[in-house]
Formats: C-alpha cells, sequence, structure tokens
C-alpha cells in the first residue's frame, strides 16, 4: 500500500468528517498522504450564515487536525444552501462557472496525484446542491486529469486508479467500510464543528451514541469505474481491497 495516496473532494466545513471522517482517520494512521479539499468555507451565499466568517474553517482546520489529516485547501466558494434558493447567488458554489471548478480540481489531482478519490454520489448524498456540484466536477475533473489535451497548462496528466462516491445503505454500493475502530475520532472530529451544533443543525441528532454506533460507524462507497490506464499508472486503490 506504500503508494497510495488519498484526495478527498468535499463541499462545506463538517462534510470531511461526517462522511468520510473514519477513514481519513484510519489511512492518516497507515502514513497514506492525504488530502482534502473543501469547496466552500462553509458561509451562505444568501447571507443566511449564523457563524461569523472564518468560524467554520477554523472548524473544519480542528476536525483535521483530530483526523490526522493535515490542513484542508479551501476554495473561494460560499454556501449556496440557506434559507431561499441559494444556488443562483453570486459567490456560492452552484453559480461558479463549471469550467473553473473543473480546472482548479484537474491542477490539484495533477499535482497531488491521488490513487484514490473520494467524492460524493449523483445525489449528493441527500441532495444539496452543493454535494452535486462537488460530484458533477470531481467525476469531471478525475476524467480530465488523465487526459493530456485537457487543460494542458494544468500539469502533467495523471490517471486515479479508484473514484469512490460516498453513498448511504439504503442505495446500492461497493463498499461499506468499517470504520468502528475510529469512530471516537470521528466523532470528536465532527463535535469540532461546534458552530453547527449550536445552531441545530442536522449532525445534532448523533449526540446520542446510539445514532451514533448505528449511522456513522460503517462509510458506504459506490464505485465509479474509471477508463484503463494507460501507462504508468498507480496501482493501489484504498477502497477497492
Ligand atoms: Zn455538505
Amino acid at each position: 500500500m506504500t503508494d497510495a495516496r488519498l484526495l478527498c473532494v468535499h463541499a462545506h466545513p463538517d462534510d470531511e468528517s461526517l462522511w468520510t471522517g473514519g477513514i481519513l482517520a484510519r489511512y492518516a494512521g497507515e502514513q497514506v498522504p492525504i488530502k482534502v479539499i473543501t469547496c466552500t468555507d462553509g458561509v451562505r451565499a444568501d447571507g443566511s450564515s449564523v457563524a461569523a466568517p472564518g468560524v467554520r474553517v477554523a472548524e473544519l482546520r480542528k476536525a483535521m487536525a483530530i483526523l490526522g489529516a493535515g490542513e484542508p485547501q479551501v476554495l473561494d466558494y460560499r454556501d449556496s444552501g440557506g434559507a431561499g434558493s441559494g444556488a443562483a447567488e453570486p459567490g456560492s458554489f452552484c453559480a461558479a462557472v463549471f469550467d473553473e471548478v473543473v480546472r482548479t480540481l484537474v491542477t490539484e489531482i495533477r499535482a497531488f496525484r491521488p490513487t484514490t478519490v473520494v467524492t460524493y454520489d449523483a445525489f449528493g448524498v441527500y441532495g444539496h446542491p452543493d454535494h452535486l456540484q462537488a460530484h458533477r466536477a470531481t467525476v469531471a475533473a478525475v476524467e480530465a486529469s488523465a487526459h493530456p489535451k485537457l487543460y494542458p497548462e494544468s500539469g502533467q496528466p495523471w490517471q486515479v486508479a479508484g473514484l469512490w462516491l460516498v453513498t448511504t445503505p439504503d442505495l446500492p454500493f461497493d463498499a461499506a467500510v468499517d470504520v468502528g475502530p475510529w469512530l471516537d475520532t470521528k466523532w470528536q472530529a465532527l463535535r469540532a464543528h461546534e458552530s453547527e451544533f449550536d445552531r441545530g443543525a442536522g449532525v445534532s441528532v448523533f449526540t446520542d451514541p446510539r445514532v451514533r454506533e448505528q449511522l456513522l460507524s460503517t462509510e458506504y462507497f459506490s464505485h465509479r469505474p474509471a477508463p484503463r490506464p494507460r501507462t504508468g499508472s498507480p496501482a493501489t486503490d484504498l477502497l477497492a481491497g
């Protein structure tokens, strides 16, 4: 597993812990190089945020430190959710020029050279527009990264070995990863997103240890087949084993 490198592309601060906290803690412990890209800073583009600017990114950094997964890279977009139809708000992730987002991700993929990339399934796990945008952009970027004629100014082509999409057990999945041994770490990381608990967001349900045990101790992924690598490609796909 020496050549394995893991990239997770998430939409908001807290998603890294909620959906992938177990695998991040596990592979960080195995010294797998890890990169987490969080596409928004968690501030709502429509101005409906409860937390002050900067709070959610600070919480994200704390969570990442707890997971042992290093510094996150936060892209310069706002949360498209919120009270109204935030999707069209200027500055929101969903209002971003798609090609610009893909280009950014291609550049990061070619620089970091991950063997395994993780993002959300085609439904965005539960339909949040930013999760859908992250899915679309990441799928496009993983394919584009391998193509020498696409974004030639964004680095040498890189073929990812495995693209895995966060999903839930009520949908078809290809990998169910038991992260029970890392559940406490995952919970501490999730808990670092204090402002989300303070405002009574959905994550508050996990304050009940039975709910945590039931819903957070397994992480589900569906596999998106990638084209067969052409040359000199990485071999280790972390979640395929
Ligand atoms: Zn999210």
